[in-house]
């Protein structure tokens, strides 16, 4: 069963979480227990008797961007575990999906793992492996039955593109959702012990010939509709009964 903390949501983008932060009522708390210059913004809620809390990645002083990619997800990852004590992890967002695999706009995946990098290429003995990363953060098999969502492998790496050697990457581990966050945070998870869930909506079809970008911009909004709504309902149900994660088999 998952541990007693709080279950907290990390999000990376503020179109992301927009929705979500009106549908439980979470409301900004100013005071956040991290250092002042971490650019991670916190929201609370109670949800039936329970205290939920979200962690978005913040915005990049430098660009005024959300610190989306796998830096900003560490961060945040950290944040959760050590300053809110994390019982479960639920990472939500929008990703990649693919054509080839049946997927189409809109559609969410839940995962409790594997997630692999695809771009982090170190041939070097046992730093391959390392570099592959496919961590497994939780069971989700009676999550999923309770929700009616489909599992799937998730792939993560800094690059919103897919230039070749990704793509074979993602065809080796039969990724189903490719994201920039997911494996920063399992790592993190991982090393601390804390069960992650992932659930993402496609917002593009990574082997669609449209450019990535536009069909991301195009898609998002009905997209995180469909990422609200699930994302409500899997609250819902971990809050009601936390034994719907499990432990890693
Ligand atoms: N142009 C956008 C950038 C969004 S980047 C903007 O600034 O508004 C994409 C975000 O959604 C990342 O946080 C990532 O986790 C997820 N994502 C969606 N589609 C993706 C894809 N095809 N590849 C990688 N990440 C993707």
């Amino acid at each position: 069963m998952a541990g007693d903390g709080p279950i907290v949501l990390l999000m990376a983008m503020r179109d992301e979480a927009r929705g979500i932060i009106g549908r439980l009522g979470l409301v900004q708390v100013e005071a956040r227990p991290w250092a002042s210059w971490l650019p991670m913004r916190l929201y609370e809620g109670v949800i039936d008797g329970e205290r939920v809390a979200l962690v978005l990645l913040g915005v990049d002083p430098a660009t005024g961007v959300d610190c989306i990619g796998p830096e900003g997800a560490t961060l945040g990852a950290r944040a959760a575990v050590d300053e809110l004590g994390a019982g479960l992890i639920v990472n939500a967002g929008a990703a990649g999906g693919f054509e080839a695999r049946g997927q189409a706009v809109g559609d969410v995946i839940l995962s409790g793992g594997p997630f692999w990098y695809h771009d982090r290429r170190i041939p070097l003995g046992d730093f391959e492996a390392y570099g592959r990363g496919g961590y497994t953060t939780a069971d989700v098999s009676r999550l999923a039955d309770h929700l009616g969502l489909p599992t799937g492998v998730v792939s993560t790496g800094a690059s919103l593109d897919a230039p070749a050697s990704d793509l074979m990457e993602m065809g080796r581990t039969g990724a189903a959702a490719k994201d920039m966050e997911g494996a920063a945070i399992a790592w993190v998870a991982k090393l601390a012990g804390v069960e992650l869930v992932s659930l993402k909506a496609i917002t593009d079809l990574v082997d669609h010939p449209a450019p990535t970008g536009e069909q991301f911009m195009a898609n998002l909004h009905v997209a995180m509709e469909r990422l609200t709504d699930e994302l409500e309902r899997c609250v819902r149900a971990l809050v009601g009964d936390r034994s719907l994660v499990r432990p890693p088999r």
